[in-house]
């Protein structure tokens, strides 16, 4: 008896360690001047990356990506990437010029502020099909290289970072062009799931 007993004892400490372990994905650490939760990089309008943050060359999402519109070509559908790594340099340029051109308040819209792009992490793309560039990606929407990359791009182990009807929790109106890299077994349950990166680590 004394020995079930402490059978069980081990058995619930164990259980609970496991569990506690299990909860810590949530947690958000901070090194090297960018946020984390259970070490995906985490960047949107509460987290900013610092403006000296480079990251490595992130091979395994380039060569997803590559792999992902190769896989494309061969079904039928033109995939071009149209934006990639961008510094908080590149950003802010950017950023300003939306600004100059649409106002503060519009630019903030659809553009993020520097140090808010997930751009800045090399795990973001821009992709879009033949004909579309920065300026008319929003006509990405309409081609079926678009409905592709929605049902595809998770077997990849990208999402669609802000997908349509979930504006408010991250913040970011619809980006079908814009896809974040977090690796497939993520990315799958992303979407199974029908989350944001938001939702998923509990972070709203
Ligand atoms: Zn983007």
């Amino acid at each position: 008896m004394k020995k079930f007993v402490l059978a069980v004892a081990i058995f619930t400490t164990i259980y609970s360690f496991k569990n506690k372990k299990k909860e810590k994905r949530n947690t958000v650490m901070k090194r090297n001047g960018a946020y984390y939760v259970n070490n995906h990089i985490i960047v949107n309008r509460d987290y900013k990356v610092c403006p000296f943050y480079i990251p490595f060359p992130k091979l395994k999402a380039r060569n997803a990506l590559k792999l992902m519109i190769k896989d494309a070509r061969n079904q039928g559908f033109q995939l071009i990437i149209i934006s990639g790594f961008r510094s908080y340099l590149k950003q802010m340029r950017l950023f300003n010029m939306y600004v100059r051109r649409d106002g503060l308040e519009k630019a903030k819209t659809y553009s993020a502020e520097p140090g808010y792009s997930e751009h800045q992490t090399g795990l973001a793309f821009d992709v879009a099909s033949p004909g579309l560039d920065e300026s008319i990606k929003e006509q990405f929407q309409f081609t079926k290289e678009s409905k592709w990359l929605q049902d595809n791009a998770h077997f990849y182990g990208f999402i669609i970072r802000y997908p349509k009807g979930k504006e408010d929790i991250t913040e970011f109106m619809y980006e079908p062009w814009h896809i974040r890299y977090v690796g497939k077994e993520d990315a799958m349950e992303i979407v199974n799931k029908n989350l944001t990166l938001e939702e998923y680590f509990d972070l709203i």
